[in-house]
């Protein structure tokens, strides 16, 4: 019986199930929880079906691009809960934390040589389709990978769509039939066999200063954990049950309002989510609540507002949260394997497995291995993915004079002479998030001052994935591609550089907003160099002028 959730499952490879493994493997790597999972649930379903145990592996390596000791925490976090969680319900859990002396190369195909199928997540971007790829071609059994990105499955979307607006009705039409098809809340996990088996290697048993643990390895020390942001299901869900109580009924008026993260009523969820500590299915529920039933959906509409219900926070919510966020998936899922996204070799890496991504590579290299990752790639051109419109605009500018030209040191340094920018890299560096409308001019500003838009897009796919702890997302890249008219139109007058491209201004950003609150909460932070020394505390609002 075909089932509508079957449109997440995807084949990765044409070997056969092992109907004499021991286990059936699901490798965890960026649905990084034990609930609301459609692959986890899938993996599940293989179990029962073939009568055999569960394992789920959950793996964090050494040399991962951009690896460092914040996002390390950050999953480490996380993995340190799944510990907790498998044990109260049962089920297998391999964690495995690389470090120097206990390399992790071709542990997944180890695992995969005892099991009867592997099951991972389908997510579309970063190393994880080249891991996928990888594995599926060199073991001998199933390799299924299962999209659980968000609500609707990506493969019922169709093709790459170019706007949000065309995107928008498709997932609509979609979405009554998919919140039918939600994720198990409480996988059921009662009866599955062979409960405490164990792995061939030392699982990780989660230390008890997980801060000097990470300070430990090998990974880049001068992105530091951020003060106060901590990673795992559990802050994910203390952090929208917040949202939802204090923010969301500010969201549609005052998101845009540059401000203190305490005081914007932006969710700061993106961390969750891209780590898949939280699922979509739980952020559409809680900001859904508990009275909300389907026929409340309007059907017919064509205005973002008024879909879900009639209140146009939560609709403009959902609309972030689902249209915006599916548009940047949808466009790499479904580019994926398209004849021009294939012809990119991965570059070889030095045989030493432990050290560190910056230990191995050139910067900005980008170890990609496949086009829907990084269209810079081994002298990629922004061609194979803005519009053509963009293209040519940017094109017929690129010689134009550009008043201010700068390296990727004084970007990173937040040393321009744009203040307003500056303190837009410094809460970046600082705390691993830009307000949304700060990074949308943060953006558009790096493709004014560079000497052209590949130089402009190589520097900010580095510090976006450097510093933020949501970035290495598929959003990362459709985010910084808007900058350069990915999914928008022109926008008359045609003027510098930009040519047609929306263009914004540090000005046009004063007169618009307010801006004392935003510039307060940045002079408090960290500066740049002690962030990369390690020294991250925080000034506590009204100690600025204290001393
Ligand atoms: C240059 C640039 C780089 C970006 N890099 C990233 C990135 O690395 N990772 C990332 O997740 N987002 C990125 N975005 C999109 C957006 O800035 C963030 O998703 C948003 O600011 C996250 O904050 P929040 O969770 O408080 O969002 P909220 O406003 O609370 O929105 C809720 C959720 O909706 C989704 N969402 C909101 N706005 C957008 C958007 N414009 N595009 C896509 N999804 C959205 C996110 O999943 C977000 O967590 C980038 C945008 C730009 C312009």
């Amino acid at each position: 019986m075909t089932t509508f959730n079957d449109a997440r499952v995807r084949k990765a490879n044409d070997r056969p199930v092992n109907t004499t493994g021991r286990y059936v493997l699901y490798w965890m790597q960026m649905y990084r929880r034990l609930t609301h999972n459609h692959a986890l649930d899938y993996a599940i379903g293989m179990a029962r079906h073939f009568k055999r145990p569960l394992v789920v592996y959950e793996g964090l390596k050494l040399n991962y691009p951009w690896a460092c000791a914040r996002f390390h925490q950050f999953m480490l976090e996380g993995m340190r809960e799944n510990h907790q969680a498998a044990k109260a319900m049962g089920v297998n859990y391999w964690p495995f934390v690389e470090t120097p002396g206990d390399p992790g190369r071709g542990l997944v195909r180890k695992l995969a040589g005892e099991a009867c199928v592997v099951v991972t997540d389908d997510y579309p971007q970063f190393i994880v389709p080249a891991q996928i790829r990888a594995v599926a071609g060199s073991v001998e059994v199933s390799v299924v990978a299962v999209d659980g990105n968000g609500v609707v499955p990506l493969s019922l979307i169709g093709p790459p769509t170019t706007t949000a607006a065309h995107l928008r009705p498709k997932l609509h039409k979609l979405f009554p039939t998919a919140w039918q098809h939600r994720a198990e809340a409480e996988p059921d996990v009662g009866g599955l066999k062979g409960k405490g088996i164990s792995p061939p290697f030392d699982p990780w048993t989660p230390p008890k200063d997980l801060p000097a643990f990470v300070k430990s390895l090998p990974v880049d020390q001068t992105v530091p954990a951020v003060s106060g942001v901590v990673g795992g299901p559990t802050e994910g869900r203390r952090l929208l049950a917040a949202f939802v109580a204090d923010k969301l009924d500010r969201y549609a008026d005052d998101r845009s309002q540059p401000d203190d993260p305490d005081r914007n009523p932006a969710s700061g969820l993106s961390f969750h989510l891209h780590y898949g500590h939280l699922s979509m299915d739980e952020v559409v529920a809680a900001a859904l609540g508990k009275k909300w039933k389907p026929d409340l959906i309007n059907p017919k509409t064509r205005n973002k507002d008024d879909y879900f219900c009639r209140d146009p926070n939560v609709n403009g919510f959902l609309d972030e949260a689902i249209t915006w966020r599916d548009v940047g998936y949808q466009w790499h899922f479904a580019r994926r394997g398209q004849p021009n996204n294939t012809q990119v070799t991965t570059p070889k890496r030095r045989t030493v497995h432990y050290r560190s991504w910056q230990e191995e590579s050139e910067l900005p290299a980008f170890n990609f291995e496949s086009f829907d990752f990084s269209p810079l790639l081994s002298g990629g051109t922004l061609a194979g993915v803005l519009p053509e419109w963009a293209l040519a605009t940017l094109k017929k500018h690129a010689k134009d004079k550009r008043e201010h030209v700068y390296e990727l040191e004084q970007f990173e340094s937040a040393t321009t002479h744009d203040e307003l920018w500056n303190a837009a890299q410094r809460e970046l560096v600082a705390t691993g998030r830009v307000h949304n409308y700060m990074r949308m001019l943060w953006g558009k500003k790096v493709l004014e001052w560079s000497p052209n838009p590949e130089a402009a897009y190589r520097v900010l796919e580095h510090l976006n994935n450097k510093y933020a702890i949501d970035g290495r997302d598929p959003n990362s890249y459709t985010g910084i591609l808007w900058c350069f008219g990915l999914f928008d139109r022109p926008w008359p007058p045609e003027r510098k550089v930009f040519g047609s491209v929306r263009f914004m201004s540090s000005g046009n950003t004063a007169k618009k907003f307010k801006l004392a609150g935003y510039t307060e909460y940045i002079r408090r932070l960290p500066s740049v160099t002690d962030v990369r020394a390690g020294k991250t505390a925080v000034k506590k609002a009204g100690t600025l002028f204290d001393s």
